[in-house]
């Protein structure tokens, strides 16, 4: 079994655009309690880096890393543990709110333009960029930049993700170097 309901919203969205590849090195951004970790071992990853704030089980074949990700110096961690760049990045990553609706907003976008960025510097040409991200305005400046960076930028809500009214994916392919 998987450890997060969360791994179907991943194999949705895998069967849909098949970027998970025999061989893959993948990195998981927000990857705790490893469902997603999981899926790409299944389809094939050779080379899996998890990362989240939460410490993770061991999983075999996976290299899972206890980092807040918007910490200087965190991006370059998961970038060395790749150990080269990446046909796929991944973004579950996703704030605890705090209920106050303006901070909770700009949280989540610090985290999607992390992610974003950390995507650009990191992928090979052709790659995949999956990102969870948050209906409700401002997430445009990412967009443009993801748009101008890749061949396609679709969005997708996998039905697995239905009850989490708020929540779609972003699923970005031909990363362009
Ligand atoms: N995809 C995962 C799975 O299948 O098991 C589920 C991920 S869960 C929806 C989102 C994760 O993002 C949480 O585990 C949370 O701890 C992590 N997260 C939030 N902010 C983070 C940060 N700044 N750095 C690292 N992880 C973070």
């Amino acid at each position: 079994g998987y450890r997060s309901r969360a791994a179907y919203k991943l194999t949705e969205l895998d069967d849909r655009f098949h970027f998970l590849k025999a061989g893959a090195r993948v990195a998981d951004l927000g990857a705790a309690p490893g469902g997603w970790v999981q899926v790409a071992l299944q389809r094939g990853a050779s080379k899996v880096v998890g990362v989240d704030l939460l410490e993770m089980e061991p999983i075999a074949g996976a290299e899972l890393l206890t980092l807040d990700f918007t910490e200087p110096g965190a991006p370059d961690q998961v970038k060395a543990a790749l150990g080269g760049p990446a046909d796929v990045v991944l973004s579950d990553l996703a704030p605890w709110t705090t209920g106050h609706k303006q901070t909770d907003h700009l949280r989540i976008m610090a985290l999607v333009e992390a992610a974003a960025q950390f995507a650009v510097e990191t992928l090979k040409p052709g790659g995949t960029f999956v990102a969870k991200v948050f209906q409700g305005g401002a997430e445009s400046e990412v967009l443009d930049m993801l748009k101008a960076r890749f061949d396609k930028v679709k969005h997708a809500k996998p039905e697995a993700s239905r009850a989490e009214s708020a929540e779609t994916y972003l699923v970005a392919t031909g990363f362009r170097g």
